[in-house]
C-alpha cells in the first residue's frame, strides 16, 4: 500500500518525562515522585506555586497572564498536580513559548490571552449547560437517561480542568462564579443515592463520579460501591476518575489496590460490569505510570478502562493529534478510545470549542485506522437530550452554526411533557468559526438584545 496516508502509524513506547528539568524539582526522588501523598501535597495552585517550579524558565508576562485570567475569566480554579505539569513541554525544559504552546498548559493552566475577545462566551452559555442539577432526583443524583443514572458524589477533584462541565459545582469558587454547594453531608447524600436507586429498579447503570471519585476516601467509596453492588437491579458500574492520568499515583496505593480489587471480584460474583472511565486529551499525558495504574486495575478484575476525552480547539482537535492519542491508549496503556465530547457550551470556552461541521469532519477522518471496537465516537451532549453522534444532527444551519437534535426518550423533568419526544433541541457553533454573515447575524441579536437585558 503507498505509504503516503494521510495518517501515518509509528509506534511510539511511552516515557515518563524527567521532572529534574524543572527547577524547582532538581532534588526530586523518585521515590517521592510515585508517592500519592508527595503528589498532592505538591498541587500547583497558583502563579506563585508555579514560578517556584518552573523559576525564569518561563518570563514573567506568562504569570502575569495567568493571574488576570484567575482574576477576571476563569470558571474553575488552579489545581495540576505535579503529574500533569510534567507532562507539558515533555522533552525540554521549557521555554516562555514552548509553554504558551503546549496542548495540556492549555487547557490545565489557561491564560488570559488564550481567550477570544469577540465572543469569549457563546449568548447562550450556561452555568450548568446540561442540566444536570433541574435533573436532580437526590442531592448529586441526576436521573436523564431511562436507564442510567449519574452519582456525584463529591465537588472536588485532584485536578482542575479550565474547561470543566460541571463548573458550576465542582471545584473553589472563582472571581467569576460562586459554585454551588452540596450540602447534605456524604453519608446522609449516599444513602439518599442509594434509596432511590432501591426503589427505582428500571435503573441499572450507575455512573460513580462527581468530581473525581479519587478524592473520596477510599472506605467510604468501597462502602458505596458494595451497597451499589446489593442492589439487584443495578448491572453496570462505571468509577469516573481523571486522576487515573492526572493523578496515577492515587491508584497504585496498595490500600487502593487492594480493594479495588474486592470490588471487583464482588462485581464479578454478581455479574456486574464494573468499569472506570477516565478523561485523557493528550497523547503527552500518557505515561507509563499512568499505563501502569491502568493495567492494575485490569489484573485486578477491573473489566475494562476506557477514555472519555473532550474535543478541544488547541489541544487535540486534529485528527494527527485524536490518532496518536487513540493508538497509545489503546496499545500502550491498555484504555480503550471510548468517546470524545464535544466542548460543552459553558461561559469563557468559546476559544476550546469546535463547530459541528468540524467535528463530523474529524470522525470522518480517523476511521478505518484503529481497530473498530477502538475508534471513539465523537459525541454532542446537546442540553436537554444528551449525548448524540455528531452525524445524528436532524438539521443543520451552518450560517448562522444552530444545529437541531431530536431524541427518543424524556428526562426525568419533562414526564408530564407531551412534546417532548417530537420536540427539536437546538446546539450553537463557536461564532468564530461562522460565515461573516452569519457573525454578522449574531452581533445584531446582540445588539438588539442589549437594552432589554440591562432595562
Ligand atoms: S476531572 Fe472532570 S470533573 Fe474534575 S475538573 Fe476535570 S473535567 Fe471537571
Amino acid at each position: 500500500m503507498s505509504s503516503d496516508q494521510p495518517y501515518e502509524y509509528r509506534r511510539r513506547e511511552l516515557v515518563e518525562p524527567d521532572w529534574r528539568r524543572f527547577p524547582g524539582w532538581r532534588t526530586v526522588t523518585r521515590e517521592e515522585w510515585e508517592s500519592a501523598q508527595w503528589q498532592r501535597a505538591h498541587c500547583i495552585k497558583n502563579a506563585r506555586q508555579l514560578r517556584a517550579v518552573l523559576g525564569d524558565l518561563v518570563d514573567e508576562r506568562f504569570y502575569a497572564d495567568l493571574v488576570d485570567d484567575q482574576q477576571r475569566l476563569a470558571t474553575m480554579s488552579m489545581l495540576v498536580p505535579p503529574q500533569m505539569l510534567n507532562t507539558m513541554v515533555p522533552d525540554a525544559p521549557p521555554s516562555t513559548d514552548t509553554f504558551y504552546a503546549d496542548p495540556v498548559r492549555r487547557y490545565m493552566i489557561p491564560v488570559a490571552s488564550d481567550r477570544r475577545t469577540d465572543w469569549p462566551s457563546h449568548p447562550y452559555a450556561t452555568r450548568d449547560s446540561l442540566h444536570e442539577h433541574d435533573m436532580w432526583v437526590a442531592e448529586g443524583l441526576t436521573h436523564r437517561y431511562p436507564t442510567k443514572v449519574l452519582a456525584e458524589l463529591l465537588s472536588t477533584c485532584p485536578q482542575y480542568c479550565g474547561h470543566c462541565t460541571r463548573m458550576d459545582l465542582v471545584g473553589n469558587s472563582t472571581p467569576t462564579v460562586d459554585k454551588l454547594r452540596l450540602t447534605l453531608k456524604p453519608v446522609d447524600r449516599y444513602d439518599a443515592m442509594i434509596a432511590y436507586l432501591r426503589t427505582h429498579p428500571g435503573v441499572r447503570d450507575v455512573v460513580v463520579s462527581g468530581g473525581d471519585v479519587a478524592n473520596v476516601p477510599w472506605r467510604q467509596l468501597e462502602s458505596f460501591l458494595m451497597r451499589l453492588l446489593d442492589i439487584e437491579s443495578v448491572r453496570d458500574i462505571r468509577l469516573a476518575t481523571k486522576a487515573l492520568m492526572g493523578l496515577p499515583q492515587h491508584w497504585l496505593q496498595p490500600h487502593v489496590v487492594e480493594g479495588l480489587e474486592r470490588v471487583a471480584r464482588t462485581a464479578a460474583r454478581r455479574g456486574v460490569n464494573l468499569a472506570i472511565h477516565t478523561h485523557v486529551n493528550h497523547v503527552n499525558s500518557l505515561t507509563p505510570l499512568v499505563a501502569r495504574a491502568a493495567q492494575t486495575a485490569l489484573e485486578v478484575g477491573v473489566r475494562d478502562v476506557r477514555n472519555q476525552g473532550v474535543l478541544l480547539r488547541g489541544v487535540n482537535a486534529t485528527s494527527a493529534d485524536l490518532l496518536d492519542l487513540c493508538f497509545a491508549l489503546q496499545g500502550e496503556a491498555g484504555i480503550l478510545p471510548y468517546y470524545f465530547y464535544m466542548c460543552d457550551m459553558i461561559p469563557g470556552a468559546e476559544h476550546w470549542r469546535v463547530a459541528v461541521w468540524q467535528a463530523q469532519q474529524l470522525q470522518h477522518d480517523i476511521m478505518g485506522y484503529l481497530p473498530g471496537y477502538a475508534t471513539p465516537r465523537i459525541v454532542c451532549d446537546v442540553p436537554f437530550v444528551g449525548k448524540r453522534w455528531v452525524h445524528m444532527v436532524s438539521e443543520y444551519d451552518r450560517e448562522r452554526g444552530i444545529s437541531y437534535w431530536t431524541k427518543n426518550y424524556r428526562t426525568s423533568i419533562e414526564a408530564a411533557d407531551p412534546d417532548a419526544l417530537t420536540r427539536t433541541h437546538p446546539y450553537y457553533d463557536p461564532i468564530d468559526t461562522l460565515p461573516e454573515s452569519g457573525q454578522r447575524w449574531w452581533a445584531k441579536q446582540q445588539a438588539a438584545d442589549a437594552p432589554r437585558e440591562s432595562a
